[in-house]
């Protein structure tokens, strides 16, 4: 990244619409003016995606920012959809086609998208790794790396395998931090061991975390009065070491004005509003739904080995994430199921419950889970 580059992105994967049924109908007259004044404000950043708004967020980025300013203005950053990928010739294909919606002659970051398990078969398979360093060489592409929703042991991993990848995006927020399910801090841990610069996506989990609730607000309120609980989320991110860019997915004019607000001359947060965050999280977490503390002890002697802790985790954050369609929850657990017994595999023999130091309902609350995430 460019030193001194302001550290909030614009994500191209929720913008606003005119149709709100249909995502590739865009408002390009109210994207246009964000783009401006994002750019006027001094930031430069911009996420897409192939695969963002029905495959057009990549011609949105063309119509709004690179036809109309010169390329030495905006940072540029698109992903191959490594879960498309059938045969080699789908790189070279799919990348040519991407210069041409975007509108550029190189992208300045080129990441492979959402690697998990699967995705990542696909793209050992395919020797995509391989495809985005040549592209690197040819100066199609500045730097390289991939974006991330899966658990630290793949991360290290891949890592290992591709030591020379630039940069890691990975979903990180406050909530997700210490989650059994989602791992952030040790994805991110993971990653740092490595060296790696990241990229941070959803420091807003999806925009739950701007939608607090009422005991939640008054917290932040009474440390720092005026601020929005977006905020937070966003300066939890940008405040860690290592982060060298937040995106934020914004999906109108407000939004992109609240986050501009404190990203403009950013401040990483002090000790004292780490505390806050402390607080709100074992609020937040108090009012879940299963108590589960993540000690394990169910599991060695479960006969179908089903991750209890993992799933439980995963359906309290998706209880708490006032879901709107797509479920980041639904992938992790789907990546997850495809290494484990699903929920619904559970064969009520009650060894669990007899472990459980918290006496919790363990079989009914895996039929709950099922009834979520199996959908
Ligand atoms: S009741 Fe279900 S989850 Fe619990 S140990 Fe038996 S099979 Fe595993
Ligand atoms: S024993 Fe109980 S508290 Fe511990 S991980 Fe299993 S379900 Fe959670």
């Amino acid at each position: 990244m460019v030193i001194g580059m302001k550290k909030l992105g614009l994500g191209c994967m929720r913008l606003p619409l005119t149709d709100p049924e249909n995502p590739a109908r865009v408002d390009i007259a109210q994207v246009t003016q964000m783009v401006d004044l994002f750019l006027e404000r001094g930031f430069s950043y911009f996420d897409t995606a192939y695969m963002y708004h029905g495959f057009t967020s990549e011609n949105v980025v063309r119509e709004v920012l690179t036809s109309r300013y010169p390329r030495d203005r905006y940072i540029l950053t698109t992903k191959m959809p490594t879960m498309r990928l059938k045969e080699q010739g789908d790189l070279e294909r799919i990348f040519g086609e991407q210069l041409a919606k975007c509108g550029v002659a190189y992208f300045d970051y080129y990441l492979l998208h959402n690697l998990n398990t699967m995705h990542y078969e696909i793209a050992q398979r395919l020797d995509a790794f391989a495809f985005i360093r040549q592209k690197k060489q040819a100066g199609q592409v500045r730097k390289i790396g991939f974006s991330y929703h899966d658990g630290p042991a793949l991360l290290d991993q891949i890592l290992t395998e591709h030591p020379y990848v630039d940069v890691v995006q990975l979903q990180i927020n406050y909530l997700d931090w210490d989650s059994a399910g989602i791992q952030s801090r040790k994805c991110y841990e993971v990653a740092r061991r490595h060296g790696k610069n990241i990229i941070v996506m959803e420091p807003v989990k999806g925009g739950a975390l701007a939608n607090v609730p009422e005991d939640v607000m008054q917290l932040f309120e009474a440390a720092t009065p005026g601020m929005s609980a977006a905020s937070w989320a966003i300066r939890f991110a940008a405040s860690l070491d290592g982060v060298c860019m937040v995106l934020s997915g914004m999906s109108n004019m407000e939004q992109l004005m609240d986050n501009i607000s404190y990203m403009e001359n950013f401040q990483p947060m002090q000790e004292s509003e780490r505390e806050v965050l402390a607080q709100v999280v074992s609020r937040m977490n108090a009012a879940t739904a299963i108590s589960c503390t993540g000690c394990n002890y169910c599991t060695a002697g479960c006969p179908v080995k089903i991750p209890i802790p993992t799933y439980f985790s995963l359906y309290n954050t998706e209880m708490q994430s006032m879901r709107r369609g797509f479920s980041v929850q639904q992938v992790y657990y789907e990546n997850y199921a495809k290494n484990h017994s699903k929920a619904s595999a559970c064969l009520e023999c009650g060894q669990c419950e007899r472990q459980c130091p918290q006496h919790l309902p363990v079989i009914r609350w895996l039929k709950k889970v099922a009834e979520v995430l199996e959908e």
